[in-house]
């Protein structure tokens, strides 16, 4: 492989398997919505969700109205999510691209019943009800009035019911059990009064992974898919990692006790010994508060991170590893060979979670794709995308008719299990 400064290699085979590890959990039946916010966690949105799509994965959330139209420019036409909310500024195109929107007030409900009118469509919404998550989402107490002013809406299809888990233990806290609880009620009041409508989906990686019930008819997992489950949940075991951040010596020298490396001087060789310097810095993903603290792998073997990291560069020791020369190939997190530096060992000596690591890969490391030449996964019909009934991503969108959008629920219904 061509080597970069740095290159985030990105395992679609890894991919695969996570994600039919994932619809395994969530059973048969159950629509997978792939999480690829923050540009799939650092991992890439446009080649993951490309991918994702052929595994068969129904439906993608990301965060913000700009990584929606991402993807429709890429030509992905799953349906796509915005899980939080957009901003008055991103609400039009929006809804000109059929993008669903993530919806927790009245206020934005009529706004966005307003503009659809102005377009000539209808906004697609997810009623997020908050149960415990505190950031966003309507409160149970006023999530009928909101549910109700959905149905009174030409311009507005309620397209999913949906609320977020605060805990990263899943249903091995009590938190998530009662935030079940409310949601229930809260569905409960809103079928009575026959409100309810499109899919209820509730599970994110770690809900998912603990089995909170009930899975209802979505999940809506991100971390998982790329390998890692937060707190070291049972699971973890069957997934395999995803992204391996690597670089190379670009330069070392050999220096005396009592020698000085990096900026203020926090690192002062106790014995003559050899430091190499890789060209990848706290902007491309190494963690300033690994300096002192993490390791990398060079030739099989662990080395320390020497001194501060710095932007552009990091020093690590490798005094004890023969043979060190200009152009080995340094993994800072990740698989090196039959080797593997945990990405959830790098997180702790950061004092971090592994979301944050791979999310602050900078965007000057290339990722670099292997694998994911097989077909899709056995027993998937063809990706929604591949069905010639369905809009095109390059014009705007008209809303799916009664007939249309039952064949899309079909479809991606079909390909989550
Ligand atoms: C990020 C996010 C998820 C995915 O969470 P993971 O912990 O990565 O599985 C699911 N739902 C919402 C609303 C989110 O914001």
């Amino acid at each position: 492989m061509k080597h970069y400064r740095a290159w985030a290699e990105i395992d679609l085979d890894a991919i695969t398997h996570n994600l039919s590890v994932i619809r395994r959990r969530a059973g048969s039946g159950v629509h997978v919505m792939l999480v690829v916010k923050a540009d799939a966690y650092g991992h890439g949105a446009v080649a993951i969700a490309h991918h994702a799509v052929r595994c068969g994965i129904g439906s993608l959330g990301v965060g913000t109205s700009a990584e929606a139209l991402e993807l429709r420019e890429a030509g992905v036409r799953a349906p796509i999510l915005v899980l939080g909310t957009v901003v008055d500024e991103e609400a039009a195109s929006t809804l000109r691209h059929g993008v669903e929107i993530g919806l927790h007030s009245s206020d934005r409900a009529a706004m966005l019943a307003d503009l659809a009118k102005q377009l000539d469509t209808q906004a697609r919404v997810h009623l997020n009800i908050d149960t415990g998550m505190g950031r966003l989402g309507v409160l149970p107490e006023s999530a009928l009035r909101l549910f109700e002013e959905i149905q009174d809406s030409p311009h507005l299809v309620l397209a999913g019911v949906m609320t977020h888990i605060s805990s990263a233990r899943g249903a091995l806290d009590e938190t998530a059990l009662e935030q079940v609880r409310v949601f229930e009620r809260t569905l409960g009041q809103a079928r009575e009064r026959g409100l309810l409508a499109g899919r209820l989906h509730v599970a994110n990686s770690a809900a998912l992974f603990t089995s909170l019930q009930p899975t209802y008819d979505a999940v809506r997992p991100g971390i998982s898919a790329y390998g890692i489950l937060p707190g070291g949940l049972p699971g973890a075991e069957e997934l395999q990692p995803v992204m391996s951040l690597k670089s190379q010596v670009v330069f070392f020298k050999d220096l005396p006790a009592g020698a000085r490396v990096g900026y203020d001087s926090t690192w002062t060789a106790t014995k003559g010994t050899r430091i190499a310097t890789l060209p990848v810095g706290y902007n491309d993903g190494v963690s300033w508060r690994l300096g002192n603290r993490g390791e990398v792998l060079v030739r099989g073997q662990r080395a320390p991170i020497v001194g501060r990291v710095s932007m552009d560069y990091t020093t690590i020791d490798v005094g004890h590893i023969p043979d060190v020369s200009v152009g080995d190939t340094v993994t800072l997190f990740g698989r090196a060979g039959d080797r593997c530096m945990p990405l959830e060992e790098v997180a702790r000596e950061a004092s971090t979670i592994p979301y944050e690591i791979t999310c602050s890969v900078g965007k000057r490391v290339r990722r670099v794709y292997v694998g994911g030449e097989e077909p899709p996964l056995p027993s998937q019909p063809p990706p929604p995308a591949q069905r010639s009934s369905l809009p095109q991503s390059s014009k705007p969108q008209q809303p799916t008719g009664p007939a249309a959008s039952h064949e899309l629920e079909q479809n991606t219904t079909d390909a989550a299990h």
